[in-house]
C-alpha cells in the first residue's frame, strides 16, 4: 500500500485486465479514472462482480478522436495512463464477413474490420502518446502490447529482443503502438513502456476466447444448459498465465525509474486439449478423446456421452509457430513473479463457472 492519492487513467476498464487494474490501484489508493467508449456504460459487469462499479470514475472518451483524448488527459491530469483498450482477434467465429473459405491461407485472421482495427490499436496508441506529451509528458504512460507482435517468429521462447513478425490487422497495429511507445520514450523521455503480454486468462475472461469458452460451456454441460462443446484444433498450443499477476505487472512497470520494455509470460505452453482435460476433470467428467482429426470427439467414459466435438470453422488461419515467452527480464529488473500456476487458473476458472451457472448468473 503507497500513500499517495495518484490519479491513473485505465483505458478498456472494462475489459478483463482493465477491471484487475483498477481493483490493484484502487487497492493501492489511487484515484482510477476508467475512459470508457459510450457503449460499455452497460457493460460494467466484470468491474460488478469485483465489487468496484461504484468505485471508479467513469469518463466517456473516443480512441478515434485526438481532441477528444486531449480534453480528457487535460482534466484529469493523470499521473499514470495504462492504455489497455483494443479491438481484439478472438477464436475464430463463422464470421459472415470472412473473405475465404481457404483455412490454409494468412488471411487478417479473419478480421472484418483490419482498418478499424489499426486506427483503433496503432493510431489510438498515437494519440494518447501525443496527448501526453502536449498535456504533461511527466504522465508515465504503459502500452498493453501483446505477444501476437511475434507472429512467424521461429524463435523460441520470445523475449524482448526476439525480431517480430507480425501476422493480421491486430498485430500489426499492436506493433505500431509498441513502436510509437519506444519512439515516444525516446524522443521526449516520456515514461513510457511496452508490455509484451503472452495470454492471460481468468474467470473474468469473455466467452468469444477459448478458455473461457470451455469453462462456461463444461459448466452449462454439467447442469444440463448446452449439449456439445464445440472447438478447433485440440493441439494448439498456449503460454497461459493469470491476469491478475499481470496486471500487478503492469503497475510495476510504471513504477520503475524510466520507461521499458518486458515480456509477461509464464514460460509454459498447454495444449486447448489440456485445458479441455483438466477442466471436465474439476467439474467430475472424465473425458477421453477418440478418432482423428475433424472426427476427434471427446467422450465422457462414465456416461459414454460424447461431450466435446471438432468443428473445423474453428480452426484459426495462418497458424503462427510456437510462441512462448521468457519474462526473466521482469522478473530479475522487477522483481515480478507469477504467483498462479495453470492448474490453479484452471480451477479458478471452473470453480467460478460451476457457480455462475449454478446460481444462473452467467452475465458476461
Ligand atoms: P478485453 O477483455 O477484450 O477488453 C478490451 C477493452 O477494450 C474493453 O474494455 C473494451 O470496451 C475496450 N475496447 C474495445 N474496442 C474499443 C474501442 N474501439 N474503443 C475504446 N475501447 C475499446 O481485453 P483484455 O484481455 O482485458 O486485454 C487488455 C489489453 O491487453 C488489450 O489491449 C489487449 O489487446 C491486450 N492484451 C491482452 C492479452 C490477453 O491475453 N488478455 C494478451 C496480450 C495483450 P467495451 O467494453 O466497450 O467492449
Amino acid at each position: 500500500m503507497i500513500a499517495s492519492s495518484k490519479r491513473a487513467l485505465v483505458t478498456g476498464i472494462t475489459g478483463q485486465d482493465g477491471s484487475y487494474l483498477a481493483q490493484l490501484l484502487l487497492g493501492k489508493g489511487y484515484r482510477v479514472f476508467g475512459a470508457v467508449r459510450r457503449t460499455s456504460r452497460s457493460n460494467l459487469a466484470r468491474l460488478e462482480e469485483l465489487g468496484i462499479a461504484r468505485d471508479v470514475e467513469l469518463i466517456e472518451f473516443d480512441l478515434l478522436e485526438f481532441s477528444n483524448i486531449l480534453r480528457l488527459v487535460e482534466q484529469i491530469l493523470p499521473d499514470e495512463i495504462y492504455n489497455l483498450a483494443a479491438q481484439q482477434p478472438q477464436s475464430p467465429s463463422p464470421w459472415p464477413f470472412r473473405a475465404s473459405n481457404r483455412r490454409d491461407l494468412p488471411l487478417l485472421r479473419d478480421d472484418p474490420e483490419p482498418l478499424h482495427t489499426g486506427n483503433c490499436d496503432g493510431l489510438g496508441v498515437a494519440r494518447l502518446l501525443e496527448a501526453i506529451r502536449t498535456v504533461n509528458p511527466k504522465i508515465r504512460f504503459y502500452q498493453a502490447s501483446s505477444s501476437e507482435m511475434f507472429g512467424k517468429t521461429s524463435q523460441a521462447p520470445q523475449s524482448e529482443v526476439t525480431p517480430f513478425e507480425p501476422r493480421g490487422a491486430y498485430a500489426v497495429a499492436k506493433l505500431y503502438g509498441h513502436w510509437m511507445t519506444v519512439s515516444y520514450r525516446e524522443s521526449y523521455g516520456i515514461h513510457a513502456t511496452s508490455g509484451i503480454l503472452f495470454n492471460h486468462e481468468s474467470p473474468l475472461r469473455g466467452q468469444e476466447f477459448v478458455t473461457r469458452k470451455i469453462t462456461a460451456s463444461l459448466a452449462k454441460i454439467k447442469h444440463g444448459e448446452l449439449e456439445i462443446l464445440s472447438l478447433g484444433n485440440l493441439d494448439a498450443q498456449r503460454d497461459w498465465g493469470f491476469a491478475g499477476d499481470y496486471v500487478e505487472g503492469m503497475w510495476l512497470m510504471l513504477q520503475q525509474s524510466a520507461g521499458d520494455d518486458y515480456v509477461l509470460a509464464t514460460g509454459e505452453t498447454h495444449t486447448v486439449r489440456d485445458f479441455v482435460s483438466t477442466s471436465a476433470t474439476m467439474l467430475g467428467f472424465d473425458i477421453v478423446f477418440e478418432g482423428a482429426g475433424s472426427n476427434e470427439r471427446g467422450i465422457d467414459r462414465r456416461t459414454g456421452r460424447t461431450l466435446i466435438r471438432i468443428n473445423p470453422k474453428f480452426y484459426r488461419p495462418a497458424n503462427l509457430n510456437q510462441l512462448y515467452g521468457n519474462p526473466l527480464k521482469a522478473e530479475q529488473a522487477m522483481g515480478w513473479t507469477r504467483r498462479t500456476t495453470f492448474l490453479q487458473l484452471v480451477a479458478l476458472m471452473v470453480e467460478a463457472d460451476d457457480r455462475r451457472v449454478s446460481n444462473k448468473r452467467l452475465t458476461f
